[in-house]
């Protein structure tokens, strides 16, 4: 049996981390086991599903490399499917229309909840709808009213439902439209879905879903419902937490890697291993490490496995990422230096790729203004013949010889001709060159700049000091 999962987001939000993961562990069980991973956007309440949701929950897929093997399916286009199959179950009587009215059910409610009863449909019009020329009713499934329905569920164990605390449930609204249930089980029985794996936020639909899919002669596929996924504080997620959004996380500066490998360990461990590939996480990925219990996020690891990535990844790669980052903040990063050059140079100090964008701007182009207290400490008139003597040095440097190596040495002598310490010499440049006092070592940063831009901002600075003389 070739296993086959799917991820069937609501399209009516972001791809949130939850969601993310959810997807993710669908599709780390397909590729672990040589399947098939299916993306179905569950979009029929009409109300709250849009588009630009759909759009978000592909970029945010995509920018994860989530990549889908059939899909997306859309529910809105399977009415006439789920309409087939209500009619099926009409017919063979395992469903029945029923004409209940708001009022009648409301007060079946109250009288319920009067004697201490669970509130639940009480099947009235199974055995004798009255049909009501003037009301459309709804259909519902005709639930079977012993027995139980085991959960053999991946994560949780075996978790039994009792039938009788399962009521008739509505699968088709008065429209005609299906409910969730009802679209659910059609599209996992037509898509061929071996493994569904979901929140536990829908543990109790599965012994409905279950039955619908015996009362139809479907085997059901194995189910496994993820725990949730906390606040740092351990209350339910939400915004207050900070980023939930995936492309939130893009914004900010974080690699898709390190999310992925954030998001596996919120529910799954191996050993005490933090760092994963996805290679690694495709061979090493099992269902039945995923823990219990919920577990909180932890926006500090995502941090540190973000720098370990930016650190560790192919420079290339890194760069690509940052490219995006250099134009949002407007900065056109063709013209030079390359930035898998400027990722090599910075990737020690920065813990996000926004991060690394803004401390990288002024290698393409001219620092707006001197950081204050930078220029008063290392831009005064003790610093002019040290950086006349570093002007003319790099001046007679040949463009071909522009390397870190050489201009390293050219910093050094003239520290020595001035018996001055590195410090003494590289800082004032550094402020001439960066406005700040943050940079690369100085040749790497010199290397970068190439030669027209560090004699222009050595000028530059000699003329700042003039003028504050
Ligand atoms: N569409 C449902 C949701 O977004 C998921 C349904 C399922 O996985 O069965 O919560």
């Amino acid at each position: 049996m070739k296993v086959r999962t799917r991820f069937a987001p609501s399209p009516t939000g972001y791809l949130h981390i939850g969601g993310a993961r959810t997807a993710l562990f669908s599709w780390l069980y397909a590729r672990k086991h040589g399947g098939d991973f299916v993306l179905r956007i569950e979009d029929t309440d009409l109300e709250r599903s849009n588009i630009e949701s759909v759009n978000a929950i592909l970029e945010g897929m995509n920018w994860l490399g989530l990549d889908y093997d059939a899909g997306p399916f859309y529910q809105t286009q399977r009415f006439d499917r789920y309409r087939e199959v209500i009619q099926q179950l009409l017919d063979e009587d395992k469903a029945y229309y029923c004409y209940c009215s708001k009022e009648a059910l409301e007060t079946m409610r109250e009288e319920q909840l009067a004697r201490k009863e669970n509130p639940r449909y009480d099947g009235r019009c199974r055995a004798h709808a009255e049909a009501k020329t003037d009301a459309q009713p709804v259909v519902r499934f005709k639930n079977p009213q012993d027995g139980a329905v085991l959960v053999d569920d991946m994560v949780r164990g075996r978790v039994v439902f009792q039938n009788t605390q399962l009521d008739d449930l509505i699968i088709a609204r008065s429209d005609g439209s299906p409910t969730y249930n009802l679209s659910v089980v059609v599209d996992d029985w037509d898509m061929g879905i071996t493994h569904v794996i979901r929140g536990d936020d829908h543990l109790n639909n599965t012994p409905r879903q279950i039955n619908i899919l015996k009362a139809l002669g479907v085997e059901p596929p194995r189910y496994a419902h993820l725990p949730m996924i906390l606040g740092p504080d351990g209350t339910k997620l939400s915004k207050r937490h900070g980023a939930v959004s995936v492309m939130q996380f893009r914004d900010e500066g974080y690699l898709p890697q390190a999310l992925l490998n954030y998001l596996v360990r919120l529910g799954w461990s191996h050993g005490d291993q933090e760092i994963f590939s996805l290679d690694e996480l495709i061979e090493l990925f099992d269902i039945k490490d995923v823990n219990h219990s919920a577990s909180a996020i932890n926006p500090e690891k995502l941090l540190w496995l973000n720098q370990h990535y930016i650190k560790t990844l192919e420079a290339d790669h890194v760069a690509r990422q940052l490219s995006w980052h250099m134009g949002q903040i407007g900065v056109d990063p063709s013209a030079a230096p390359p930035l898998r050059d400027v990722v090599l140079a910075q990737r020690e100090r920065a813990k996000t790729l926004a991060e690394m964008a803004q401390n990288s701007r002024y290698f393409y182009e001219e620092f707006a203004e001197y950081d204050e207290k930078a220029a008063q400490k290392n831009l005064q008139a003790d610093a002019v013949p040290v950086l006349t003597a570093l002007q003319e040095d790099f001046a007679a440097l040949d463009e071909s010889n522009w390397h870190a190596e050489p201009l390293h040495e050219i910093i050094m002598a003239v520290a020595e001709r001035f018996e001055l310490k590195l410090g003494k010499v590289a800082q004032p440049l550094r402020v001439a060159m960066t406005g700040s006092t943050v940079s690369p070592p100085m040749d790497q940063t010199l290397a970068l700049l190439g030669k027209n831009r560090v004699l222009a901002r050595i000028q530059r600075a000699l003329e700042k000091i003039a003028k504050s003389a």
